[in-house]
């Protein structure tokens, strides 16, 4: 196993690309997020490749001699422990994500989970911004045992024995660095640091229960499918503070107009006759319907722009356009009337375009069949 592996890049990446590359995995085998067996190894040698390829001088020295400096230096470590009982991966991804990482052990109790949900917009509510309401089960304090966790009027939680009530117990972990001492949730009392002994009956001990509530999520003007809004706070509760709530958004399909980015799309469709002499049309604008000139010789797939008439810009100001797209239709013989055919016929003959003069329709067909020919 190489560093440059387990990050899953390569030695001629660059800086960013093995810091996105660690964030990505440290999120994915987070000991906070992961409970599968080995995850918590794998975050901690993931912290270890990223601590040395993170830093220029430990990585040239790895990329020369194949190993973190010191690792197999007996009593002496210039670069400070890698490695050694000292290294603690959280350290690591708590640089590199700052508070958000929610903190567990000594750093405080566990924030509760992200939640993720979402919610079908018009194009007029993403246009104005408008707040929308999602409804989320969350999990929030027992109403019963207000978050104690212990029925109302029971006999008191006491001290676990195990941790003595710190709720984490120090743990080595043997991993392919040699032996990485990590701080670890009590298996007693699963980090809380204390042994309920008579659990409230609404919430069996948990101390939250499921709940659905209404969310209010203000949507950013020109907010188009694919993003995804974030509110803070109103995830899972957990005893340190609440998670956030990620509404992804989806586009509720226009009947008539078709949205392209900023853009809206208006596929007109005119028949020929229009097209050549002029005329008007309605076009279904948000704001309603609006009368549109078209002009005489419009040609197939011409555009014609109602500027400032499409969304608001997401990034930027200001507004895009409506973008009527002009299809222009050509009768089927069966769309002409006699009088209809007997006119185009003469257009022909006017402008001197060779046509079939005869109609061949269905009994035309037919009889020629009959007629054998
Ligand atoms: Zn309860
Ligand atoms: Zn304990």
């Amino acid at each position: 196993m190489d560093y440059y592996e387990l990050l899953g890049v390569t030695r001629t990446s660059n800086a960013d690309e093995i810091k996105s590359a660690y964030r990505k995995l440290a999120l994915k085998y987070h000991p906070d997020r992961n409970k599968e067996e080995g995850a918590h190894e794998k975050f901690a040698q993931i912290s270890e490749a990223y601590s040395v390829l993170s830093d220029a001088e430990k990585r040239a020295h790895y990329d020369r001699f194949g190993s973190a400096p010191g690792a197999n230096m007996p009593g002496g470590d210039p670069f400070g422990g890698m490695g050694g009982a000292g290294f603690d991966p959280m350290d690591i991804f708590e640089q590199l994500f700052g508070g958000m990482a929610g903190g567990r052990g000594r750093r405080g109790p566990a924030r509760g989970d992200d939640l993720e949900t979402e919610v079908q917009v018009t194009l007029l509510q993403a246009r104005a911004g408008e707040e929308v309401e999602v409804v989320v089960d969350r999990l929030t304090e027992c109403e019963h045992c207000h978050g104690s966790k212990t029925e109302p009027g029971g006999k008191p939680p006491k001290t676990c024995a195990t941790c003595g009530g710190a709720g984490a117990v120090r743990a080595q972990a043997r991993t392919i660095f040699g032996v990485v001492e990590t701080q670890q949730a009590c298996p007693t009392c699963r980090g809380e640091g204390q042994i309920i002994q008579d659990p409230c009956t609404v919430c069996k001990g948990r101390g939250r229960t499921l709940k659905a509530e209404k969310v209010g999520v203000k949507l950013p003007r020109g907010i188009d499918e694919g993003y995804r809004i974030r509110v803070s706070g109103m995830g899972n509760e957990g005893p340190g503070g609440s998670g956030d709530l990620y509404v992804h958004i989806e586009m509720e399909p226009h009947p008539a107009l078709r949205r392209e980015q900023e853009h809206l799309i208006y596929p007109a469709r005119i028949g020929f006759a229009k097209a050549a002499l002029g005329g008007q049309i309605t076009v279904p604008t948000l704001d309603g319907e609006q009368a549109v000139e078209v002009k005489a010789g419009t040609q197939y797939g011409e555009l014609h722009r109602l500027t400032g008439q499409g969304m608001p810009r997401l990034q930027g100001r200001g507004s895009g356009d409506l973008i009527v797209e002009y299809d222009v239709i050509v009768p089927k013989p069966k769309d002409l009337t006699p009088e209809a055919r007997e006119a185009l016929l003469a257009y022909a003959r006017a402008v001197g375009d060779e046509v079939n003069e005869k109609h061949e329709g269905f009994f035309d067909k037919v009889g020629k069949i009959f007629r054998g020919d």
